[in-house]
């Protein structure tokens, strides 16, 4: 057959569509939505921490896309790339648990990008998704802090809810972005304290501020 005449069929069963990153117009999307080269790019960790990305590059693009720039699409994008990284290490959970805003900035946001990607983990891996923390008062931005000062700002800030008990589960807590721990960390104490057996946390990114401390 002719080559136009292959190309054109081809062209009639194909779908083309646009990577959310890049935005450019492709016959061959990556897995998760990302044409071949951004996921290429992508800045994947390949450590035992549960986070899919060093936040940088290509990766915080994508995050700060879809957190500030309202795209809410992309948490399903991060999420199938957080499965992999949970399936990649064999990361088991009876429920999975968002970590939660205060209610102001849930008002201004309109969305807790935590529980979006939590909801798109869940649907990955099947696993439910219960959104049963709360975040008691608002905390300062973490940027600014250091280690100590993050957890210091964080600390009796979450609590369970009432009716909620994580009674000899194992609790996959989730948030974009890690950078000490600190906020995990709080959040994992209340729902150990609320019956949880463990908790283990999976992020979309971890900032390299982390790995510093660590050294
Ligand atoms: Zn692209």
């Amino acid at each position: 057959m002719k080559d136009w005449l292959m190309n054109f069929i081809r062209e009639l069963f194909t779908t083309r569509d646009n990577c959310a990153l890049c935005g450019r117009h492709t016959l061959e999307l990556g897995k998760h939505g990302l044409c071949m080269a951004c996921e290429e790019s992508l800045p994947r960790l390949d450590d035992d921490s549960m986070a899919a990305f060093h936040y940088e590059d290509a990766a915080a693009k994508l995050i700060r896309d879809f957190k500030y720039g309202e795209k809410l699409w992309i948490a399903d994008i991060l999420a199938g790339y957080m499965a992999d990284r949970v399936r990649e290490l064999d990361g088991k959970a009876d429920v999975i648990v968002p970590v939660p805003l205060h209610s102001s900035r849930l008002r201004q946001r309109g969305f807790n990008q935590a529980l979006k990607l939590a909801e798109g983990l869940g649907r990955e891996l099947s696993i439910p998704v219960v959104d049963g923390l709360v975040r008691l008062r608002k905390t300062k931005t973490q940027t600014k802090l250091n280690h100590l000062e993050r957890e210091a700002n964080v600390r009796g800030a979450f609590k369970v809810k009432d009716e909620i008990s994580f009674d000899g589960m194992t609790v996959m807590l989730v948030d974009d972005v890690v950078t000490t721990g600190s906020t995990l960390k709080a959040c994992g104490e209340e729902i150990l304290k609320a019956g949880a057996d463990e908790v283990i946390w999976v992020t979309a990114a971890r900032t390299s501020e982390e790995k510093k401390e660590k050294e």
